[in-house]
């Protein structure tokens, strides 16, 4: 068999030679990427990813003995399996070199036990970068299957099956009936938490009540030169200043007017800015949603073409570390190219002590950050061989990696204090004097994380490196909501002394409003739940994929909004399965499979514990009575107002239907009273899909839909003679009217 195998391929290999030891990976560029450098010593295959999974139309997994799973041969795969299994008959040793994770040790057990490779004949082997020096490392140490890993990965697999399969037909049942379209409805268990936070956002965003707020800035100079700069007035009898409305900010400016301006205090200090530590997979996949625009899922696509390898005249070329990852390790291989090369382009005293970041909630640390497998491959060199994509991304990954063992950017900073009668002015510029880190990652580009709308939020969180304080530093936690815009920071300042009179060029008044905290990005969304502990390298991308594909969400732009279907799912999970939406039980059970992982804790036990609990939530879901809705009653009947959901949300309906037809919304109660009558608002879904405020009470019509322009305002107007601009809207920079 193995010898007609032989033959088919290699016609001209001598019988008698000693078979070839075969190494199995999952795709056909690894394999081209490992033959080059490991030439005809081994017998390279490729599974062409995934062999054996639970079939996709029976549940397959027997509740009654211990959870077993029933595998399927996946079709598609059974000639390749053919072709395999006739390569690695006979074989001594047969080298199983998937990914190193999770699910690379679980294919490297599925395609062992269907090839019927012995545990005695099977030869692990593990290494996060395709390279000589990497894999020859790996054939060196090889190792058994890890069962705990696949075990790990089995759990995953039959807990999604569990949820899947028995929740999604309720869901059918109750949303299903309600309400046109024919669309199967389906949940599953991580993205519906991913879920719970997109849509409580959506609603936090339009239960949001914009204040008002001014701001003053002053255009001065000194007395004997035409060097105009701008303070902003902060502070009046010591305290920080707030001004609310319109006729505030003209007392102050009434004030300001008359007031002379001394310099009080001048402050210069020297404030240095860290560099970020290199990627892992859920910063890599956030700065490339705010740098580049790549959805989770491309960055991930994009990334496994240039691990597996792309091909330079040289051959096929791993040019990353593997992309899932939640370590920013970096070998001491690593280290020491980055600082040759950085020595060599840059100097000796650019050469940083190397950023490195906090593990991750629930890291295990074994791996490396992704970086480049050699950093003296530049971008710039490797361009006319990377696809666009490829090449945006691969510069990404280099830049991070080379400014991480770079040293900080250094800045003058100066501060001056201005006094105005009882007002206080400052204004703060800062020189940069040594670019750092900053020379590769260039100092037009902030940094990514906080350079995305929202991103200041939690950004920095799991990541060591805070970066300098007042330098696009992440804001603290909470401060993003109605946050004030942020002091401006000049280049440049006149050379001032303490006791110096100035004079008043000009008084600029601008109006503004809080923001609400902005919409989830799929960037920013990855950062919320790596803080919650949701989810793991291998499954940001895909949590996002499915929320897509199952429209629960779509995008605006590069935001991610609720659909009202997702927002129906939720209202009914929340309902009926408040323990499935729990972000701190979602996160427990991740930590659970990492302790199988760590084989701290045994599979069938944590199911066997997850599925005792949900059998009863699930049970109880489907026998539950409507919930009534106290204190009111059908005003067409007098029956019952009873809760029932829809593929529309949450409503309420006469217990009396079909007789009685009445309905009404139900939504959530906000804090904010009704401006016309005082009665309670609610945030409700409208058969649009749009989320609005309602007055509660019947009779009154008072409804707020926030994506209605007219609220906003903006711009800035000058009262000393100045260009009045017209105001903008703040999120499409239309001007309004
Ligand atoms: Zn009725
Ligand atoms: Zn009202
Ligand atoms: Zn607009």
């Amino acid at each position: 068999m193995q010898q007609r195998g032989k033959k088919m391929r290699f016609p001209t290999v001598a019988s008698k030679r000693k078979p070839k030891t075969p190494i199995i990976v999952e795709s056909p560029t690894k394999t081209r990427t490992l033959k080059r450098f490991l030439g005809d010593e081994y017998d390279v295959l490729a599974t062409k990813g995934h062999v054996r999974d639970l079939p996709e139309k029976d549940f397959a997994v027997d509740l009654e003995r211990g959870f077993r799973p029933t595998y399927e041969v996946i079709p598609a795969r059974r000639r390749d399996l053919a072709v395999l299994a006739k390569h690695v008959a006979g074989a001594d040793r047969v080298y199983l070199a998937c990914d190193p994770d999770r699910e690379g040790e679980a294919i490297a057990w599925h395609v062992a036990e269907v090839l019927g490779i012995e545990p005695d004949r099977r030869a692990r082997i593990e290494f996060n970068e395709i390279t000589e020096r990497a894999v020859r490392a790996a054939l060196a140490a090889p190792r058994p299957i890890d069962l705990n890993l696949v075990n790990a990965q089995q759990a995953r697999r039959v807990l999604d099956r569990i949820v899947g399969y028995q929740l999604s037909p309720l869901l059918q049942q109750r949303l299903g009936g309600w309400g046109a379209g024919s669309r199967s409805l389906s949940a599953g268990r991580v993205q519906s938490a991913a879920l719970r936070i997109v849509v409580e956002r959506e609603r936090e965003r339009v239960a949001f009540v914009p204040q008002e707020y001014w701001r003053i800035r002053a255009v001065l100079r000194p007395v004997d030169r035409e060097e105009n700069f701008q303070a902003e007035v902060v502070r009046r009898d010591g305290e920080k200043l707030q001004l609310r409305n319109q006729t505030e900010a003209d007392e102050a400016l009434a004030e300001l007017r008359q007031a002379s301006y001394v310099v009080a205090d001048v402050t210069r200090r020297e404030v240095s800015e860290r560099p970020q530590p290199p990627f892992r997979t859920s910063t890599l996949q956030r700065a490339a949603s705010a740098r580049l625009g790549f959805p989770a899922a491309k960055t991930m696509a994009v990334a496994q073409q240039l691990y597996e390898g792309v091909d330079l005249p040289e051959g096929t070329v791993g040019l990353i570390t593997y992309m899932r990852t939640d370590s920013t390790r970096i070998s001491a291989e690593a280290r020491a190219a980055a600082t040759k090369f950085i020595e060599a382009n840059y100097g000796q005293e650019y050469v940083g002590p190397g950023a490195r970041g906090k593990a991750a909630k629930g890291s295990q640390d074994a791996h490396e950050a992704i970086r480049p497998t050699d950093v003296s491959r530049t971008p710039d060199a490797l361009g006319p061989y990377l696809t666009p994509d490829q090449q945006k991304l691969y510069r990404l990954i280099w830049q991070r990696f080379v400014a991480s063992q770079m040293a900080p950017a250094v800045y003058d900073q100066t501060t001056v204090d201005i006094s105005a009668g009882r007002y206080g002015l400052r204004t703060t510029a800062r020189i940069l004097r040594f670019p750092g880190w900053r020379a590769v990652y260039g100092a037009g580009e902030a940094d990514d994380e906080a350079a995305e709308p929202g991103a200041g939020e939690n950004g920095g969180a799991g990541n060591g490196s805070e970066p300098a304080e007042g330098i696009d530093g992440p804001a603290a936690p909470g401060e993003q909501k109605g946050k004030r815009n942020g002091e401006a920071v000049a280049d440049r300042l006149p050379q001032l002394s303490p006791g110096e009179p100035l004079v008043l060029v000009d008084l600029l008044a601008s109006q503004h409003f809080t923001q609400p905290p902005p919409r989830f990005t799929q960037g920013t969304l990855v950062a919320e739940l790596e803080r919650y502990g949701i989810g793991r390298p291998s499954t940001y991308a895909p949590i996002l994929e499915t929320l897509r594909q199952r429209r629960y969400v779509r995008s605006v732009g590069r935001y991610l909004v609720p659909t009202s279907l997702g927002i129906a799912v939720y209202d009914f999970l929340m309902e009926h399965f408040p323990h499935v939406m729990d972000l701190q039980f979602t996160a427990r059970m991740e930590e659970q499979l990492d302790a199988v992982e760590r084989g701290e804790s045994d599979w069938v036990k944590v199911l066997e514990e997850f599925y005792e609990q949900f059998a009863r939530w699930l049970q109880e879901a489907q026998t539950a009575e409507p919930k009534v809705i106290e204190g009111q009653t059908c005003p067409e009947c007098g029956g019952r107002l009873v809760e029932r959901f829809s593929r529309f949300g949450r409503f309420a309906a006469c217990e009396k239907y079909p007789a009685c037809k009445y309905t009404r919304d139900v939504g959530w109660a906000i804090a904010e009273r009704c401006p016309e009558c005082g009665q309670v608002l609610q945030v409700v879904l409208t058969r649009q899909g749009r989320l609005v405020v309602k007055c509660t009470a019947p009779e009154c019509g008072y409804l707020r839909d926030s994506e209605t322009h007219g609220e906003e305002a903006g711009g800035e107007e000058s009262v000393q003679g100045g260009v009045q601009a017209a105001p903008k809207c703040e999120e499409c920079g239309a001007d309004l009217v």
